[in-house]
């Protein structure tokens, strides 16, 4: 069971640098290798917010 729909992560993208973002599936994370950062999924849905973001 993926965290977020497939269809949907191909469609976001970091909020700081604008690229692709992968999924960290035993943390509950989307990380951004561009800019090391990881944002929070929360019941399926990703924070993207620069400012939920921590560091990778
Ligand atoms: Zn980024």
């Amino acid at each position: 069971m993926p965290l977020v729909d497939p269809e949907l992560l191909k469609i976001l993208a970091c909020p700081a640098c604008k690229k692709p973002l992968e999924e960290r599936e035993p943390e509950k994370l989307l990380a951004c290798r561009a800019c090391s950062k990881a944002y929070p999924v929360e019941d399926g849905i990703p924070i993207l917010l620069v400012d939920r973001a921590r560091p990778l």
